[in-house]
C-alpha cells in the first residue's frame, strides 16, 4: 500500500498540489499517493479524522482551513505557532504536528530562484491577512534592514507588527503614509490581484535593482505586477515558485527527502 497523503481545501478542485506532489514522488522514487480532498466548510476536523483512520500519513491546508488545522494540531512547530495558522500536518499515531511552510516556500523562493538576498534590504509587505502573517518570521529570520506591513485596515497591520515586534524591527503603515519611502523588496501577501485590484500604492517606491514579488500565481501579469512594470522594478516575480517551495519543504518534513523544485516549477510553468 502507497502512503497516503492529501490537500485539504473548499473548494479544491482547481489545486495544483496533486501534480507537484506526484512529481517530487516520481523524482525520489518515493511510493505514494497524494490526493485533493474537498472538507465541507464545517466539517474540517472530522475529514481528517476520517483520512487519519483510513491511515493518511500527512495532509496540506489550504483556504479556509489553515486557522483550524492550527486548532487541530496538538504540536507545532515554531514558524507554525508565529504564524498561528498551519498548512501542513504529519500524523504519526496521536501525535499531529502542525507546521507552517508558507514563509520558508517564499523565502526560499526569493533568495534561490531569484538569487535576490533580503538580507540587508529595506522590505514592504502588503497585507494583513493569513498569508502575511505566515511568512513574517521567515522574512524576518534573513535580517531585513527594514520590514514594513501595510494594510487597508491599518489596525491589522498595527496588530501584526506588534505580535512580531519580539522577532525583530517591523513597523506597521497605511498605504498613504508610504508616500516617499523606497523599497528594495515589495511582496503582495494582499488577495487584491484575485479581484484585479491593485492597494492604492504611491508612485516611485521601488530602487533599483527592485524586486515585486504578488503572491498570487497563474493571472499573468497582475495590477501589482503592472504597476511595479511601470515604476522601473527590475525583476516581476509570481507566487508559483513559494507554491512549489512550501510544497516542497512539506514533502521534507513527511518523508526527509528534499525534492528539487526548479524542474517541476519549470513543469508547471509550462502546463
Ligand atoms: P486573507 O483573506 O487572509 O487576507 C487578505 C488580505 O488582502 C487582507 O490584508 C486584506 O486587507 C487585503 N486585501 C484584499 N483586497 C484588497 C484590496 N482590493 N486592496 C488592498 N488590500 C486588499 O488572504 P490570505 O492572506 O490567505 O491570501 C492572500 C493572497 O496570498 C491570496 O491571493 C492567496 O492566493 C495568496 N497566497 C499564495 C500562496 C502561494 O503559495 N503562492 C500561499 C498563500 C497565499 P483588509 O485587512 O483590509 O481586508
Amino acid at each position: 500500500m502507497p502512503d497516503r497523503y492529501a490537500v485539504f481545501g473548499n473548494p479544491i478542485s482547481h489545486s495544483k498540489s496533486p501534480l507537484i506532489h506526484a512529481a517530487f514522488a516520481r523524482q525520489t522514487g518515493a511510493d505514494l499517493q497524494y490526493e485533493a480532498l474537498l472538507a465541507p466548510l464545517d466539517g474540517f476536523a472530522a475529514a481528517v479524522d476520517a483520512f487519519r483512520a483510513s491511515g493518511g500519513r500527512g495532509a496540506n491546508v489550504t483556504v479556509p482551513f489553515k486557522l483550524e488545522a492550527f486548532r487541530y494540531a496538538n504540536d507545532l512547530t515554531e514558524r507554525a505557532q508565529r504564524a498561528q495558522a498551519v498548512n501542513t500536518l504529519k500524523f504519526d499515531g496521536a501525535r499531529v504536528l502542525g507546521d507552517n511552510t508558507d514563509g520558508v516556500g517564499l523565502v526560499r523562493d526569493i533568495t534561490q530562484n531569484f538569487g535576490f538576498a533580503i538580507a540587508g534590504k529595506d522590505v514592504l509587505l502588503m497585507g494583513a491577512g493569513g498569508a502575511a502573517r505566515g511568512v513574517l518570521l521567515p522574512l524576518l529570520a534573513c535580517q531585513p534592514a527594514s520590514l514594513t506591513i501595510a494594510n487597508r485596515t491599518p489596525q491589522k497591520a498595527i496588530d501584526l507588527a506588534q505580535h512580531f515586534a519580539a522577532v525583530g524591527a517591523v513597523r506597521a503603515s497605511d498605504y498613504a503614509g508610504l508616500a516617499g519611502d523606497r523599497y528594495d523588496l515589495i511582496i503582495n501577501a494582499t488577495s487584491s490581484s484575485l479581484n484585479d485590484a491593485l492597494p492604492p500604492l504611491p508612485p516611485r517606491l521601488f530602487v533599483p535593482g527592485a524586486l515585486a514579488y504578488d503572491m498570487m500565481y497563474g493571472k499573468g501579469l497582475t495590477p501589482f505586477l503592472a504597476f511595479a512594470e511601470a515604476n522601473h522594478a527590475q525583476t516581476l516575480a509570481d507566487g508559483l515558485g513559494m507554491l512549489v517551495e512550501q510544497a516542497a519543504e512539506a514533502f521534507y518534513e513527511w518523508r526527509g527527502v528534499r525534492p528539487e523544485t526548479r524542474p517541476v516549477i519549470e513543469m508547471l510553468r509550462k502546463s
